[in-house]
């Protein structure tokens, strides 16, 4: 797996991620872990690979790029939401942050916890709708969404701390989706577009209604 693995990264690089601390959780996390048996030998290609319940794992330089935007310091709060294999949480966590991640799939989410508990990641896996955020874990420094919302989640940004950053995919026109980076500045919230990306829709009370 290290040429692969060591592939990536130079895939990364090209790709304008430049957050050293980043690159090297991407370089530490075992991407084989998290996807299944018969996904293994792709699991560093430069897609996103399904990890069932109709789920994907993002594409590596999707995951770094969201990483990288949300600007971790190490023991930072931070709140992943949609965890799916638990893999973007471990890279979060592997820059040092403490990180919440929440799933509304109870399948996925056990799944998630074994795994990252076995990897010895700093990652609490809640159940829940991530729509709403984890009021009782909040504020965050920062949060990352893992999955696109109609609009932005307005109880995800008021979850944030003075200071904090939130990283998006918000659902656009026909041009698709939008991934979107708020921070809480001096009391205001500031966006940004990071440009165009491809996600599962987040399900719940302030995001789409199940199909
Ligand atoms: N970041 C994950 C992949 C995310 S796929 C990884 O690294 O593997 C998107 C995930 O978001 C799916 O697991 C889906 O079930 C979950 N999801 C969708 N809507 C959600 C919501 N409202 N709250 C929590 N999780 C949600």
């Amino acid at each position: 797996m290290d040429a692969e693995r060591d592939a990536m990264l130079s895939r990364l690089r090209q790709g304008g991620v430049r957050d050293e601390r980043v690159l090297q959780a991407m370089a530490a996390v075992p991407r084989e872990l998290f996807v299944g048996p018969g996904e293994r030998v792709e699991a560093y290609a430069d897609r996103a690979l399904p990890i069932g319940c109709g789920q994907t794992i993002s594409q590596p330089l999707m995951v770094a790029v969201m990483v990288e935007a949300l600007g971790l310091q190490p023991g930072e709060r931070a709140l992943d939401v949609g965890t799916g294999s638990g893999y973007q949480a471990a890279v979060m966590a592997a820059c040092g942050a403490h990180v919440v991640s929440v799933e509304r799939i109870p399948a996925l989410a056990d799944e998630a916890v074994a795994r990252l508990s076995n990897l010895g990641y700093d990652v609490e896996v809640v159940l829940g709708d991530g729509s709403l955020g984890v009021p009782e874990r909040a504020p965050f420094d920062a949060i990352a969404v893992g999955a696109a919302a109609p609009r932005l989640p307005l109880a995800l940004a008021r979850q944030l701390r003075e200071g904090g950053r939130l990283v998006v995919p918000i659902a656009g026109g026909p041009a698709g989706e939008e991934l979107t980076r708020l921070r809480l500045a001096s009391g205001r919230w500031e966006t940004e577009s990071l440009g165009p990306c491809r996600f599962v829709p987040l399900i719940g009370d302030d995001a789409y209604a199940e199909a």
